[in-house]
């Protein structure tokens, strides 16, 4: 249950239903004042309107409640200034990894200019093996701070570590949760605390369920600014890196009132796939991409297979525009 209480009664109603020992948090959350009940506790409805007459009182019937959109309609996430979830669709480009100062400055100057509004590059990198390359850590986030400054693109990259959360969240504008820690809880709630929004990556293995629960330990902490990131699970399909579930997207759009975003490059693989792909995303009702672009894709120190050229990018940027343009929104 979810309680939305009148400004300035939360601890009155706080206070009535510790005494009755119902199992609740206190939750200060995209603006709004409200007190989420563990979904098995039973709560006397008149008692709360009792104590507060203008309380809304939703019964929400999923297991996520303040991902849900039973009590909200639309949530629109700033990042830096750039909103997520509004008529426009919102692209995050960039590379991979930040490999050096030049490489992302490039990077970040053409997608710019091809109309991305955020950059992406990883600096702490989740590699399937521990002799590839690990990005470049700490000195990777202070290239992405010093670029995002120069060119003027608010900036998100991974963090991977509960002792990084603070360090991470202090040079980025977006904090991103990648598909192997999806269901790191201590991770989500610290970044629920980080005060930054978040980029939720889904799980390869979760169901849109468990990803809208990851979300909600997130919201939990007081952090509802979270835009949930559909990036292709694990099938027995092998065509395609991962299988991009674009079901899912169409799914949780109905579902929670959170942003959806689709990754179409670490589904695709190969960089010849990422295009359509990214354009289906959008049919689908995505709000943002994020792409990985590289100026020279085939020396990239990671996923050299599937990401874009500069000129690959322009291309998918013009095409994104008219798919979001017959679908009623802006690019
Ligand atoms: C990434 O976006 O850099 C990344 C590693 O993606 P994922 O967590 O989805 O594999
Ligand atoms: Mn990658």
């Amino acid at each position: 249950m979810i309680i939305r209480v009148t400004p300035g009664r939360l601890g009155d109603v706080a206070s009535a239903l510790d005494k009755v020992k119902v199992r609740f948090r206190e939750v200060k959350v995209l603006g709004e004042e409200l007190i989420v009940t563990w979904p098995d506790s039973i709560v006397d409805e008149r008692l709360v309107k009792l104590i507060d007459p203008g309380a809304v009182i939703i019964n929400v019937k999923t297991r996520y409640q303040l991902a849900s959109r039973q009590w909200r309609q639309r949530s629109i996430i700033d990042v830096s200034g750039v909103r997520v979830g509004g008529d426009e669709v919102v692209v995050a480009a960039g590379p991979c990894a930040v490999e050096g100062y030049e490489q992302v400055r490039e990077t970040a100057e053409a997608v710019k200019e091809a109309g991305a509004r955020l950059l992406r590059g990883g600096a702490f990198k989740p590699r399937t093996s521990p002799y590839s390359f690990q990005g470049l850590g700490v000195e990777g986030l202070k290239i992405l701070r010093r670029v995002s400054d120069e060119v003027g693109l608010p900036v998100v990259s991974e963090v991977m570590d509960t002792r990084m959360v603070e360090t991470v969240a202090s040079y980025v504008d977006m904090l991103q949760i990648g598909a192997r820690n999806a269901q790191n809880f201590d991770l989500l709630r610290e970044v629920g605390r980080a005060g930054k929004p978040v980029l939720l990556k889904r799980g390869m293995g979760n169901t849109v369920e468990e990803w809208l629960e990851a979300a909600e330990y997130i919201m939990l902490e007081g952090n509802g600014n979270v835009v949930l990131c559909e990036r292709g699970i694990r099938t027995f399909e092998n065509s395609t890196r991962f299988t991009l579930d674009l079901g899912a997207v169409v799914v949780a759009k109905r579902l929670t009132h959170l942003p959806i975003c689709v990754d179409p490059s670490h589904p695709a693989g190969r960089r010849e796939y990422v295009i359509p792909l990214a354009l289906a995303a959008i049919a689908a009702g995505a709000d943002m991409l994020i792409v990985e672009v590289h100026p020279k894709p085939w020396e990239a120190l990671s996923d050299a297979d599937q990401q874009l050229t500069f000129d690959m990018f322009r291309e998918l940027m013009s095409k994104a525009k008219a798919v979001a343009y017959a679908l009623g929104r802006g690019l």
